[in-house]
């Protein structure tokens, strides 16, 4: 902020953005450290249709530092990606996930169950992202169609080539695409039919105001009815409420994520649960 002009000083850094930039590098390296140690975890979060069935869940880090407490991946997912440490923690995610896809595959309660995890865009430029997976898939025996990666509208136009042989190989390997947070980016309708993917999630904030906003029901009636047309999964994101739930229903939603059916949770916990009540969980 240059405020100073008139006083012949330009401050380009005020106390509030010193901070900021302090506690940024502050959290890299502790992130840094995290990351070495295996100290983040990962909780699922059920996605149901609307019998309360779960299909399988997603897979969201958490991290609790001695130093900073609880951090929200909405602050450490860019520090990750703006310091090249997604590379590590992402690939860790893939590891994970695939092991965990791998043991419940021994298990008839839990063999059916997809597990879905959040790819950053640094990640998926990466050029060994596609033999990282492969690899993963291969060692831990994965399923064909169990492992589904999330990814945003605004990477599939970052490099439309690249984008296209990536999600062919991946596709091949028995990887699902999902593309998240959807309505929300920039991606044409025509990429649509021309990538391989599998589902569509209904951002959050089309969810919220369902209800009482009429712009926001047409635009998940809208986005249904993109799906129905072109042969896509749909779920809708960030459901709360059985008014919101019912609300969904009614605009056509069949598949659902959020806290009102359950929310996410250490990855055994969900595991237990499921694999007690044969898929169903009280919604
Ligand atoms: P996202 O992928 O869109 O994940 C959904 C977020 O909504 C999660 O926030 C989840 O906890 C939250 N959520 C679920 N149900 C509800 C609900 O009913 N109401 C509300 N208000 N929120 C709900 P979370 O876990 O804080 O993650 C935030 C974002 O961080 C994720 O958004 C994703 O973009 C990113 N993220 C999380 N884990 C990973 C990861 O392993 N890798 C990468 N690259 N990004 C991740
Ligand atoms: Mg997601
Ligand atoms: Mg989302
Ligand atoms: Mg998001």
């Amino acid at each position: 902020e240059a405020k100073g002009l008139g006083s012949g000083s330009i401050r380009l850094f005020n106390p509030e953005m010193q901070q900021t930039v302090s506690r940024r590098l502050h959290l890299e390296t502790a992130l840094r450290r995290a990351i070495e140690e295996q100290a983040l975890e990962l909780y699922m979060q059920p996605q149901v249709t609307h019998d309360g069935k779960v299909t399988g869940g997603e897979l969201l880090l958490r991290w609790h530092d001695e130093e900073f407490g609880t951090v929200a991946p909405n602050e450490f997912i860019p520090v990750a990606e703006s310091s090249g440490l997604i590379v590590p923690l992402g690939n860790w995610v893939i590891e994970r996930a695939c092991e965990v896809l791998q043991q419940w595959s021994q298990d008839p309660n839990l063999s059916q169950l997809r597990l879905a995890i959040n790819i950053s865009p640094r990640q998926f430029r990466q050029a060994s992202f596609v033999d990282y997976i492969e690899a993963s898939i291969a060692r831990y025996q994965v399923p064909e169609g169990k492992l589904e990666l999330e990814l945003t509208e605004n990477m599939l136009i970052d490099n439309l080539t690249m984008t296209i042989q990536r999600m062919s190989r991946l596709g091949g390997a028995g990887v699902r695409f999902s593309l998240d947070d959807f309505g929300t980016g920039y991606a044409s309708l025509a990429y649509l039919k021309s990538l391989p993917i599998y589902q569509l999630k209904i951002d959050q904030s089309f969810v919220r105001d369902v209800l009482t906003d009429v712009n926001d029901a047409v635009i998940v009636e809208t986005i249904v009815s993109l799906g129905e047309s072109l042969g896509l999964e749909v779920i809708a994101e960030g459901v709360e409420t059985a008014a919101q739930a019912e609300s969904l229903v009614e605009l056509g939603c069949t598949k659902f994520q959020g806290y009102y059916f359950g929310r996410p949770q250490p990855i055994d916990y969900w595991r237990e649960q499921l694999s007690s009540s044969s898929g169903h969980i009280q919604g």
